[in-house]
């Protein structure tokens, strides 16, 4: 049909109401992630205290929330499915102070569209449950039935009879992150309610209610997580912010655990994530963002939370202020704090390579490192000066030569000979090693060759399904939080095949009783932990699983700039650099090797 061939008639007609729905649905709910926030947001607003999420399959088979909140009589039922239908605003101006997280009346009418929909819900007081069944937002069936307070929500088959919308979702690993992810976010802005959460039948999380944030926090994350935060709290009524900021060493690769909360709400705001990131100066490294959990307070007039279909954004009256009030209250505890933990500086990746060349590391007790080290932190790579520590504690002077990391050559390591041409080697600046090979003179930064080559190495052990595996002598327990676990989870295999020997050991726990051998591990948790860190940021990525995992292992136990070696240990690089498939780049492709022919010192020097 073209608007041209029928002149007289009104091309343009109403769409039933069915479909209006499915557009909004688009919406409102974009992935299964979104009918769980949805659903959780109205148990909050209920005033549930325990809520309990279940999803199958990455929620497209089913999603269940479940909460003892002040559930709905039979009439209200049938009306929180139409569209616009809400109990929680009747006003324009209720619309300007919104005090609940709903308010637009669209979340289950657009659910309903998009999936079968069961709600069951019984009222405080009310006699028996009642029970709605709708298939694309038609309703199919209503009965009494038995139920206790509260109401049940289950959404199957989501997106049934939108394909386009199916076809959109990422894979269900991906997805279930996301759920796991929006539940989590909630647990950590209403610590007063108890959370729980199931994944295909799996006990992902179980939370009691907490009676402070910080011991959600300990519960979510872990205590070492918990422990590294500092509160802290600013403002006044009509504006204030309070919240823990995460010391730097907890920094992260993302952006994803600044928690930020308006009024109880999680949002995202990139200038509010740029003044907790900024709040933390130089002691966090370039590429590194804080764990912190913010709660900004404001009255609800001051702020206008209708600004995206998803409530995602919200709009402050006075932006500047909500910036500033996050810098300076995040600031000042991190920079007190700084002061008085040497620990804190020494673990900034950063930091560490400038103090150990000034061989600072001293100023880091054995007990900062004992202490740090149980947390599973990365410890600086400083043990290559290693001090002593005399019985009482101080801090003797650092040894005069340089105790050594373990830079183990393989066994099956190439034993250099000057026939390889590779006789005369200068290490410089502890990051360049120098060699004249003919008349070129070659370079090579430690780093990144020794990554290329363990890179090779860990690639085709994991091909040839070979791990090679070095038992620790003392197992060590690492407690993950609910995201890492679920990606731990999944990976197993990958983790058996890189040569890690480890399990799950009870609630979100890892058992860690060997790590892949012949590399240069220090510290065995920090490695793991490390490596699935990368593992997350490469699954979201869309990168191959495998290549990532064995360039994450060969970064974090390569040899790092400040090291300084040993002479067969330089001939050793450039040997088996020189017999890798690329020796010109390491596996996140910076260069390895710099060669530099004689004609241009000629050059130089106008021989020429
Ligand atoms: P909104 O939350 O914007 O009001 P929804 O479509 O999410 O819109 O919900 C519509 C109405 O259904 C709500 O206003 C509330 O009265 C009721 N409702 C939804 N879920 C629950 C629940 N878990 N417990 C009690 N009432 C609920
Ligand atoms: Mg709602």
């Amino acid at each position: 049909m073209t608007l041209t061939s029928t002149p007289d008639r009104a091309v343009i007609g109403r769409l039933p109401a069915h479909l209006i729905d499915q557009i909004a649905a688009g919406e409102v709910i974009e992935r299964p992630a979104s009918v769980v926030k949805e659903l959780i947001e109205n148990a909050l607003d209920a005033a549930a205290t325990r809520i309990d999420v279940a999803i199958d399959n990455a929620g497209s088979t089913q999603i269940r929330v479940v909460d003892n909140g002040a559930g709905m009589s039979r009439d209200d039922i049938a009306l929180a499915v139409e569209r616009h239908a809400t109990s929680k605003i009747r006003t324009a101006e209720d619309l300007t102070a919104i005090g609940t997280f709903g308010f637009r009346g669209e979340a289950l009418a657009a659910i309903a569209s998009v999936s079968h929909l069961e709600i069951v819900s019984r009222r405080d007081g009310g006699d028996a449950g009642y029970l709605m069944f709708w298939e694309g937002g038609t309703l199919i069936e209503q009965r009494e039935t038995g139920a206790p307070k509260g109401t049940a929500i289950t959404v199957r088959h989501l997106f049934y009879n939108t394909p386009a919308r199916r076809e959109y979702m990422r894979t269900p690993s991906t997805e279930t992150k996301r759920i796991i992810e929006t539940v989590t976010d909630f647990a950590c802005g209403a610590p007063e309610a108890g959370f729980a959460l199931a994944v295909d039948g799996r006990d992902v999380l179980q939370l009691s209610p907490a009676g402070d944030v910080r011991q959600r926090m300990v519960d979510v994350f872990g205590t070492a997580v918990a422990d590294g935060m500092i509160a802290f709290d600013a403002g006044d009524a009509e504006l204030g912010v309070s919240g823990l900021a995460g010391r730097p060493e907890l920094g992260r690769a993302t952006r994803d655990r600044i928690l930020l909360f308006v009024n109880g709400r999680r949002v995202w705001s990139q200038s509010l994530l740029h003044a907790a990131t900024n709040a933390y100066g130089e002691t966090l490294p370039h590429g590194r963002y804080p764990f912190a959990l913010i709660n900004v307070r404001v009255n609800p007039l001051k702020v206008d939370v209708n600004v995206h279909p998803t409530k995602r954004e919200v709009r402050f009256a006075r932006d500047r202020s909500v910036y500033d009030l996050i810098y300076y209250a995040i600031n000042r505890v991190i920079f007190s704090s700084a002061t008085t933990s040497p620990v804190m500086r020494l673990h900034t990746d950063a930091a560490s390579v400038v103090n150990e060349r000034l061989g600072l590391s001293a100023t880091m007790t054995a007990q900062d490192r004992v202490s740090a080290g149980e947390r599973g932190e990365a410890l600086p790579d400083s043990s290559v000066f290693s001090q002593k520590t005399d019985p009482n504690g101080t801090v003797a002077e650092p040894s005069p030569v340089p105790e050594r990391s373990h830079f183990v050559p393989e066994p099956a390591a190439y034993v250099p000979s000057d026939a390889d041409g590779v006789s005369n080697v200068w290490q410089f600046n502890d990051v360049y090693i120098a060699t004249v090979v003919g008349d070129e003179l070659w370079i090579i930064d430690q780093h990144t060759a020794h990554e290329r080559i363990q890179y090779e190495d860990i690639l085709r052990r994991m091909n040839e399904r070979q791990p090679q595996s070095q038992q620790l002598l003392f197992p060590e327990t690492v407690q993950l939080e609910p995201t890492a676990w679920n990606l731990f989870e999944e990976s197993l295999e990958l983790f058996g095949s890189l040569g890690f020997q480890v399990r799950p050991f009870g609630s979100r726990t890892a058992l860690l009783e060997g790590v892949p051998s012949g590399l240069r591990i220090k510290n065995p948790v920090t490695l793991f932990r490390r490596v699935l860190e990368d593992l997350e940021i490469a699954r979201k990525a869309g990168e191959d699983l495998t290549k990532a995992a064995a360039a994450s292992t060969a970064c974090r136990s390569s040899v790092m700039a400040g090291d300084r070696l040993k002479k067969e240990e330089m001939q050793a690089l450039f040997a088996r650099l020189i017999h890798t498939q690329n020796p010109f780049s390491c596996p996140h492709g910076r260069p390895t090797m710099v060669k530099i022919p004689i004609s241009d010192f000629d050059r130089k020097f106008c021989r020429k």
